[in-house]
C-alpha cells in the first residue's frame, strides 16, 4: 500500500480499514469470495493500462499482441473448465453478460420468463426496475410452498405465455436447478434456454452440480462467487448458437468499450486454478460447510425456506421471530458477521426491509473454516436471532476466536 499512501493518504486509509473489516468478520455473503494472491496480482497489473477494443487478433489499437495471449488464455481455459465450445470473457459484469445475451436474442416487447426477485430470481432476470423489465414484457415464475421450483407450473405458465425466452438461474435459491426440465419446458413453448449459472459457477465447474452446458442455448457467469475470480462476467455457448448468434458484437460495439484486460487477465488465473484439483475439493468444503451451517441453525430451530440446502447458501425465514431481515442484518454486523437481508418466497415486506437474511458459505470456506466452525458461527447467529443484544457479548466472542484462528494474509 505504500505507493497509495504516498499520493492518497484518505484512499489507503480507507483500503487498510476494509482489510482490518474482513479480517475481524465472518463473511457470510453468499455472493462474496476470497480471491488468491495470484488472482489479486493480475489485477493490479500494467494490463489495466491498455486499450484493446475488439477481440484477439482483431483489434481497433495497436500493441495489443500480450493481452490477445491474455484473452485467448482466459477463453481457452474457460472452454475446457466448462466443456463449451464458446466464450466470451469482456463482459464488466455479471448483469451487463445479461444485458448482452438478451439484446442478441430478443426485440424490445418480446416476452421472457425469469424467477420472481421474490422467489431468488436476479434483477436482471426481468424485475420492473430493471433494463430487461422495461424492454420485455416478462412473466415471473417461482417456487412452490416448500421452497422448490415448480417446474409443472413453469411449464403451464410457459405453455400459456409462449416465451421467446425463459431464464433459469437465481441468485438466492438454495436447490439444485433440474437444467433438462427446464430445456424439455424450452422445447415444449419453442423459446431459447438461457441460464445464468452465477451463483454456482465454482460447483457447476467442480462438478458438483448439473452444468447447464448441455441444455441450454447461451449460458452467462459471473466469475467473482463460487468460481472465486475478479469481479466480472461471461458469457458460453455451443457451436451452434454462436453461429446463430453473434454475443461478440452484442459485448463490443454493442454495449461495451474497451474491455478491462486487467481483470480478463485475472479471470485467466482463476480458470487455471479452477481447473486445478484442489479447486474441486474447496466445492466440497463449500457445500460440507454450507450444509453444517444450515443443520446448525436447524438444530436450534432456526427455520430455513425449503428445509435445506444442496449448495453453497441457505435462507432464513425470520418470520417466527417476528423480526425483519434489515433487523437481522445490523444484529449480526453488531457482532461482527455479515450477511445480506433477502426477501423470502411472497415475502409481503419490500426489499428494502424483506423477513430474511441469506447466507452462504464460498468466503468463510476459502478462508479455511471447515464444519465445526460452521456449528459455532450457527450458534452465533441462533443467539443473536432468538435473544438479540443481550447475547451480544457472547456471539462476538464466538467471531472474535473463529477470526483469529484464521487469520486472513
Ligand atoms: N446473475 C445472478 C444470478 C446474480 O446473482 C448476480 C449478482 O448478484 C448477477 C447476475 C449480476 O452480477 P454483477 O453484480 O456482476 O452485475
Amino acid at each position: 500500500l505504500e505507493d497509495i499512501q504516498a499520493v492518497d493518504r484518505e484512499v489507503a486509509d480507507a483500503i487498510t480499514a476494509e482489510f482490518d473489516r474482513q479480517s475481524s468478520h465472518i463473511e457470510l455473503i453468499a455472493s462474496e469470495n476470497w480471491v488468491s494472491p495470484a488472482v489479486m496480482s493480475a489485477m493490479g497489473s500494467v494490463m489495466t493500462n491498455k486499450y484493446a477494443e475488439g477481440y484477439p487478433g482483431k483489434r481497433y489499437y495497436g500493441g495489443c499482441e500480450c493481452v490477445d495471449v491474455v484473452e485467448d488464455l482466459a477463453r481457452e481455459r474457460a472452454k475446457e473448465l466448462f466443456g463449451c465450445d464458446y466464450a466470451n470473457v469482456q463482459p464488466h459484469s455479471g448483469a451487463q453478460a445479461n444485458m448482452a445475451v438478451q439484446f442478441a436474442i430478443l426485440k424490445p416487447g418480446d416476452t421472457v420468463m425469469g424467477m420472481n426477485l421474490d422467489h431468488g430470481g436476479h434483477l436482471t432476470h426481468g424485475s420492473p426496475v430493471n433494463f430487461s423489465g422495461t424492454y420485455f414484457n416478462i412473466v415471473p415464475y417461482g417456487v412452490n410452498d416448500e421452497g422448490y421450483i415448480d417446474y409443472d407450473k413453469v411449464m403451464e405458465i410457459a405453455m400459456e405465455c409462449k416465451p421467446k425466452m425463459i431464464i433459469a438461474g437465481a441468485s438466492a435459491y438454495a436447490r439444485t436447478i433440474d437444467f433438462k426440465k427446464f430445456r424439455e419446458i424450452a422445447d415444449a413453448c419453442g423459446a431459447v434456454l438461457m441460464v445464468d449459472m452465477a451463483h454456482i459457477a465454482g460447483l457447476v465447474a467442480a462438478g458438483l452440480h448439473p452444468s447447464p452446458i448441455p441444455y441450454a442455448d447461451v449460458v452467462t457467469t459471473t466469475t467473482h462467487k463460487t468460481l472465486r475470480g475478479p469481479r466480472g462476467g461471461m458469457i458460453l455457448c455451443n457451436k451452434e448458437a454462436a453461429e446463430k448468434y453473434n454475443f461478440n458484437k452484442a459485448i463490443f460495439p454493442g454495449i461495451q468499450g474497451g474491455p478491462l484486460m486487467h481483470v480478463i487477465a485475472a479471470k485467466a488465473v482463476c480458470f487455471k486454478e479452477a481447473l486445478q484439483p484442489e479447486f474441486k475439493e474447496y466445492q466440497k468444503n463449500i457445500i460440507a460447510n454450507a450444509q453444517a451451517l444450515c443443520k446448525g441453525l436447524q438444530n436450534r430451530g432456526i427455520k430455513i425456506v425449503s428445509d435445506g440446502t444442496d449448495n453453497h447458501l441457505m435462507l432464513v425465514d425470520l418470520t417466527p421471530y417476528d423480526l425483519t431481515g434489515k433487523e437481522v442484518e445490523k444484529l449480526l454486523d453488531s457482532v461482527n458477521i455479515t450477511c445480506n437481508k433477502n426477501t423470502i418466497p411472497n415475502d409481503p415486506k419490500s426489499p428494502f426491509v424483506t423477513s430474511g437474511i441469506r447466507i452462504g458459505t464460498p468466503a468463510v470456506t476459502s478462508r479455511g473454516l471447515n464444519t465445526e466452525d460452521m456449528d459455532q458461527i450457527a450458534e452465533a447467529i441462533a443467539m443473536m436471532i432468538k435473544e438479540g443484544e443481550a447475547k451480544a457479548t457472547e456471539a462476538k466472542a464466538i467471531v472474535q476466536s473463529l477470526t483469529e484462528k484464521y487469520p486472513l494474509k
